[in-house]
């Protein structure tokens, strides 16, 4: 079983400035007073009581740390150290200070496609290791791919947030309802059994998306996409196929993380395949019209749950709202949700 600390964590870090944050709380940079280390601190919130659906219950933590725990790899974030208050649960994890992968590559005027194979090999073999464990991540997304550092010749790939991960065990049904609506794979939204295979289900420019959640997950079910002229003219035949054999509705036709890492479009085979992919290059101008149509949506989301949260509270407490509420708006948020959002939440999860 996972060992949480019960020292004060201040005690022995000194706590900066947030680095971003989750549905229930926030990763702030911490300094290590012994050694003057840097690292990130995720501070999650635990429920207060048993049934409340403020927080995270306590064995959904100790979930995520063991999975953490066993994981040693250079593609997946490290795991320091772990400590426990009455009201929180801190992870001291590997400081990554590069950013998103996909705001780094949005930044950038070109990209052939090699380059952008670079990336996605790291991003493969993270998923391979994981796999090789018989561990599911669940909610691959851009948001959970970044840099360790920007600058530099070619940025390591880390891959961030096992708040939803699983460790299969042999014999025993897996359903989970978590992810998000964009790049969620059929079989979670039909609520089948689950494999590592859902990982799989991976297209960054998720030709899935409608103009609703639930238009998008519908158009997952009924497997309805196009490879738009707009955004694929430049792409190569072999990435479009790559792309293919993802998106392939039944988990066991899909390729594996193995499988991926040696398709000719990663792995070219002969010199023409690789001149091929030296030639294609990544359509730029729809790629950051993309990324900035997803962040927008993430602010959308955030800022739509905190007026949300406004309203609640000004209806329970007649009083105004105080930084601490709108720290929690990510947490309180569960409780307002619909029912098509209710994908978007973290351990909805069943074993049988
Ligand atoms: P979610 O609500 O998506 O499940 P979460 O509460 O599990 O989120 P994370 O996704 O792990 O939290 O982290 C939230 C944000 O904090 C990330 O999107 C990222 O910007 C930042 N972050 C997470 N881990 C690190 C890290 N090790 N170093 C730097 N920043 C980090």
């Amino acid at each position: 079983m996972a060992v949480f600390k019960l020292d004060n964590v201040e005690d022995l870090y000194e706590i900066g400035d947030v680095l971003g944050s989750g549905h229930f709380g926030q990763v702030r940079e911490v300094r290590e007073r012994l050694t003057g280390t840097l690292w990130a601190g995720k501070f999650l919130k635990l429920q207060r009581s048993v049934g409340s659906r403020f927080g995270l219950e306590r064995k959904s933590v100790e979930q995520e740390v063991e999975i953490l725990q066993s994981l040693q790899h250079q593609n997946v974030m490290a795991l320091k150290d772990v400590f426990e208050s009455r009201a929180e649960v801190v992870l001291i994890v590997e400081l990554i200070r590069g950013g998103e992968l996909f705001d780094f590559i949005a930044e950038k005027e070109n990209l052939m496609e090699s380059e952008a194979i670079d990336f996605l090999k790291q991003i493969l073999q993270g998923v391979c290791y994981m796999h090789s464990k018989q561990i599911g991540h669940f909610d691959l997304k851009p948001e959970n791919i970044m840099l360790l550092v920007k600058h530099a010749p070619s940025p390591d790939i880390k891959i961030i947030d096992f708040g939803m991960a699983h460790r299969f065990i042999q014999g025993v049904e897996y359903r989970s309802m978590g992810g998000t609506p964009q790049y969620i794979a059929p079989e979670i939204i039909n609520f089948e059994p689950l494999s590592t295979a859902a990982d799989m289900w991976l297209s960054g420019l998720s030709p899935f998306q409608g103009e609703t959640d639930e238009e998008t997950l519908k158009n997952i079910v009924a497997m309805s996409y196009v490879f738009e002229p707009h955004y694929f003219s430049q792409t190569s035949s072999m990435a479009k196929d790559f792309i293919q054999k993802l998106l392939t509705k039944d988990q066991r036709e899909r390729m594996t993380a193995e499988d991926c890492l040696i398709h000719p479009w990663i792995k070219p085979l002969t010199k023409t395949q690789m001149a091929r992919r030296n030639r294609s290059s990544i359509n730029m101008k729809y790629f950051k019209r993309f990324n900035a149509k997803r962040k927008w949506k993430m602010s959308y989301n955030m800022v739509s749950a905190c007026n949300r949260l406004y309203k609640l509270k000004l209806v329970c407490k007649t009083g105004a709202v105080d930084k601490q509420d709108l720290r929690e708006c990510e947490s309180d948020q569960e409780d307002t949700e619909t029912k098509t959002v209710s994908l978007l939440r973290r351990r909805l999860s069943s074993s049988s």
